[in-house]
């Protein structure tokens, strides 16, 4: 099976996906190389690969895809579905289309006899209703359980279709980290897209490759191509909005940049291993800093130091008075983060620049390529924030120590605290500007906007039971997790 992720990301050197403790603390266990994840004996919720392999590629133009899959697998399509409608809005497109997918819909007795004619029986039918130039499968849970031969079945009717058929194992089960859902799309496009490194005969100068989830809209790929420009490239966004000739372009690229450390991070070494394509895999462009260090990143490859530093002193003098409005109406204030792990990091370091103070942070993994953003954090900061990587979300967790860390603001999405009235915003926003330094403005006034319109938050934190009895918030919040040894990681908040 040539498109399978042969390791899973929680199995990589130096990720960590259940630990906690004070910043400062975790960021020297993991440089002295002694952290350790506990173990929880109460998980509540894990993402589905699945999500996160058909968000990277339904926007894709001349696709189709079928979910190999009980019906309720292919839910989450709908979401991504009505985002792709706004993505084609913002990008001016009269005759807005659906994403096509088709569910097998796997029931009980497929799962004793077997789903593979449904299988064929969908590809052939999105061959007959779209016509499309690829048709991705997308394996589940039931449909690697019960061991359909999705790879032969591809591969026979790869032949008879006159679209490419290609599968993506992304069954929930196979990692507890919901980016392995990414790798899977990669490995798919690695393994039967892309040319061999003797079949590329030319290079293109100019060509970016920016990978970037579906959570980036078209206004952050405008702003994104708007950076990039002074350093002489333009963009070949992957895979969002792309097409199956934009994805074999891929290997034609001057230099490749990664939208954050986790997104096609191995996809983009593999590259330059590859087709010695450079590449830079920096912190998300959020925020003012994490901007600079992003396209100073990429501008070191392609040796435009220079333009890129006057186009960053240019852009700090455009947005510093409006940043210094937002400030005034955050100063002060404390901010705790929660979401994936590329973009948590990236909103921590952007907290500061609207004079606010990171009270706590939680995401998924700690890895080697964000040890360098907890150490800006950790200078920015004074170590004194809590740092929960907690891949499950382990809300039961969240919601016990946010009651005590009481932050103004909480920045993404965290279990049940609507019902312990703290305001909620969100840096993630596909339908609008969140990237560089144009999105900084419209997050910080956002930003600003939650914190200073809390009524609604607060009749519902009077008239809503929190979430769990008062026993458990008095109770120790890490009592379903079994300590590792040698780390001091689940330290109290
Ligand atoms: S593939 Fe598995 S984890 Fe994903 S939605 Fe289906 S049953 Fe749930």
């Amino acid at each position: 099976m040539s498109g399978v992720v042969t390791q899973k990301r929680e199995d990589r050197a130096g990720v960590y996906i259940n630990v906690r403790g004070e910043g400062q603390a975790l960021h020297r266990e993991f440089g002295l190389g002694c952290m350790a994840d506990s173990d929880s004996s109460l998980q509540q919720g894990i993402q589905c690969q699945e999500m996160n392999s058909i968000s990277s590629l339904i926007t894709m133009s001349g696709a189709a895809f079928i979910m190999h899959s009980p019906l309720g697998c292919s839910g989450c399509v709908g979401g991504f579905n009505q985002l792709y409608h706004v993505g084609q809005f913002h990008d001016g497109v009269q005759h807005i289309k659906n994403a096509r997918y088709i569910a097998t819909n796997l029931d009980e007795r497929d799962v004793i006899l077997g789903g593979e004619q449904k299988l064929t029986d969908a590809v052939l039918e999105a061959q007959r209703r779209y016509t499309p130039d690829v048709i991705f499968i997308l394996t589940s849970c039931v449909s690697g359980i019960i061991g359909d031969d999705v790879d032969t079945i591809a591969a026979e009717l790869d032949k008879q279709v006159s679209a490419r058929v290609i599968p993506i194992h992304c069954e929930g089960f196979r990692s507890k980290l919901p980016a392995t859902g990414f790798d899977a799309a990669f490995n798919a496009i690695k393994h039967y897209i892309l040319p061999k490194p003797e079949e590329v005969t030319e290079r293109d100068d100019n060509l970016i490759n920016i990978f970037a989830p579906m959570s980036m809209g078209i206004a952050d790929q405008k702003e994104l191509a708007r950076l990039v420009e002074p350093l002489g490239l333009v963009p070949n966004f992957i895979p969002f909005y792309a097409s199956l000739e934009k994805l074999r372009k891929i290997v034609t690229a001057r230099v490749s940049a990664s939208i954050c450390q986790v997104f096609a991070d191995e996809f983009v070494e593999w590259l330059g291993d590859t087709y010695g394509i450079p590449y830079a895999i920096t912190c998300m462009p959020l925020g003012v800093k994490s901007t600079d260090a992003w396209l100073t990143a990429i501008a070191e490859k392609v040796g435009k130091e220079a333009e890129a530093a006057a186009f960053i002193a240019s852009e700090h003098a455009r947005v510093a008075p409006q940043i210094a409005e937002v400030r005034e109406r955050l100063q002060g204030k404390t901010a705790y983060v929660s979401t994936g792990t590329g973009r948590a990091f990236a909103a921590a370091a952007l907290v500061e620049d609207y004079g606010m103070k990171l009270a706590g942070l939680r995401t998924r993994s700690y890895e080697t390529g964000i040890h360098d953003n907890v150490e800006r954090l950790t200078e920015q900061y004074g170590g004194q924030y809590l740092l929960d990587i907690a891949h499950g979300g382990q809300g039961h967790q969240e919601v016990s120590y946010l009651k005590k860390l009481k932050p103004d603001l909480i920045i993404g999405a965290a279990s049940g605290a609507h019902r312990l009235g703290i305001p909620v915003s969100h840096v993630l926003d596909a339908a609008r500007p969140t990237l560089g330094y144009s999105g900084i403005l419209y997050v910080g006034r956002k930003l600003a906007e939650a914190i200073e319109n809390t009524a609604f938050i607060e009749k519902l934190a009077q008239h809503r039971r929190p979430p769990y009895k008062d026993s458990w918030y008095d109770a120790d919040y890490k009592k379903f997790n079994r300590a590792a040894a040698g780390s001091g990681g689940d330290a109290d908040v």
